[in-house]
């Protein structure tokens, strides 16, 4: 069992846990004589939906609560972050304690409507579920458990109006409670991951600048509607949030990738699997500055070079495959590239637009040259020199006597293709070798 995740927990709860169904004994009121005293000394963890909340309240963007308001916090050491309450300058009562109570009761956050009731929630490891249930907490200045007046944990849920709040921030105490469960099966984030988990659960309007970008667009398929309706709604952006976090954080994809994106991860996993079986190492070879700076930015090794020179830089067998991906119809040696390849790599990868595929073909027919998903430029601007099939490529490996150990042609929409593939298939991927 994980640890329960106590909203106070300086505070003395008591180890008792409590079902729903349990009656507490208590009343708060204005008058009584502890008044204010438990937002004289705070400590209160938010929910990104205590931020969505406060911040509509107060007017200003979740980006300025944040900085204004909070102070970040580890739920683990090197973990993913949680936020609090940003005491009064030199002091310890809340910034929203007023003479006559809350200035901020109809959006007081989750931790002050609960008490002194503390929500524990347990999971399993490697599970979604988890489980509710309460203690109580009882320090010493707090007369509210004098009054005589006893009520049922839920009822008192339904009073303070958390039906709602903990329904809204389900999806983030689950992403914690995975994350606090999954120990070393799932490891420590990464900065950027940790830097996505703070933006997408506390920052909701930096979120929806993300969302809105074009970089979003490139890397997901979101329909536009789906889109809008997400940019027009807080609430719904919040729960997308989670939604997106589950598949950055966990890999639970319910996203879905554009092609071009879902084949480049395809291809990181591919990658990081080879690091971690085999202590396998990947590199790239980028001739553009810009190129290797994005490559940079990726996390993926890469090394400046031009590939019609040759792999010079690297010893024969060095590496277990070489990949080129789309590019050998634009490099002009192509024979000596291939060889490259195959001395310093036991095997290569190659992947190419079919130019004998058949809509290719009807494009020409028509007088025109083709433009389709893998050959998405127009005359004027490609970047192909060559334009070959896969007999034309076959004929050569023949030729330079390289063996054709595995060969996949794909249609437009990335299925595979078995029959007639010089004339069905868009994309071929083969794997040589010597
Ligand atoms: S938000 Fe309101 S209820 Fe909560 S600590 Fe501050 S003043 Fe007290
Ligand atoms: S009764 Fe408890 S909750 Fe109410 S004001 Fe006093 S200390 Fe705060």
């Amino acid at each position: 069992m994980s640890q329960p995740d106590i909203p106070f927990p300086q505070s003395p709860v008591l180890p008792t846990m409590l079902a729903e169904t349990h009656e507490i004994e208590f009343s708060c009121h204005k008058g009584i004589g502890c008044w204010n005293a438990c937002c004289s000394n705070i400590d209160i963890s938010l929910t990104p939906y205590d931020v969505l909340r406060i911040k509509t309240r107060l007017g200003i963007s979740s980006t300025e609560f944040l900085k204004d308001y909070t102070v970040p916090y580890e739920f683990d050491k090197d973990s993913i972050a949680g936020i609090k309450f940003r005491p009064v300058e030199g002091g310890t009562a809340c910034r929203f304690m007023k003479p006559e109570g809350c200035d901020i009761y109809s959006d007081r956050p989750t931790a002050c409507r609960y008490y002194p009731v503390a929500l524990l929630s347990m999971r399993k490891q490697d599970e979604y579920v988890d489980r509710d249930s309460y203690a109580l907490v009882k320090e010493d200045h707090c007369k509210g458990h004098e009054v005589n007046r006893r009520i049922t944990i839920a009822d008192y849920r339904k009073e303070q109006g958390l039906e709602e709040y903990d329904e809204l921030a389900r999806g983030w105490r689950q992403l914690v409670l995975k994350k606090k469960s999954s120990g070393p099966t799932i490891g420590k984030p990464s900065l950027r991951s940790r830097q996505l988990f703070f933006m997408a659960c506390y920052d909701i309007d930096r979120f929806r600048e993300f969302v809105s970008a074009e970089s979003f667009t490139k890397l997901f398929d979101l329909p536009q509607a789906e889109k809008e309706a997400l940019m027009a709604d807080d609430v719904a952006l919040l729960q997308f949030a989670f939604r997106f976090l589950r598949q950055v954080l966990f890999g639970e994809e319910s996203i879905a990738l554009n092609a071009e994106a879902a084949q480049e991860r395809l291809a990181k996993v591919q990658e990081k699997r080879l690091i971690e079986e085999r202590g396998a190492k990947g590199y790239g070879v980028e001739l553009e500055e810009a190129g290797v700076l994005a490559a940079i930015a990726k996390d993926i090794n890469v090394i400046q070079g031009n590939l019609e020179q040759g792999l010079a830089g690297f010893d024969d067998q060095t590496f277990n495959h070489v990949v080129l991906s789309r590019t050998l119809q634009t490099v002009r040696h192509t024979e000596r590239i291939l060889s490259e390849m195959l001395r310093v790599g036991r095997e290569a990868v190659v992947s190419f637009p079919n130019f004998a595929y058949w809509k290719n073909r009807l494009a020409v027919m028509g007088g025109r040259m083709p433009v389709s998903e893998d050959l998405p430029y127009e005359w004027f601007d490609t970047p192909n020199l060559r334009f070959f099939t896969l007999l034309d490529f076959e004929s050569l490996c023949a030729k330079m006597n390289l063996v054709i150990r595995e060969r996949q042609v794909l249609d437009e929409a990335g299925r595979l293709v078995t029959e007639e593939p010089n004339f069905l298939g868009s994309l071929a991927v083969y794997r040589l070798g010597r």
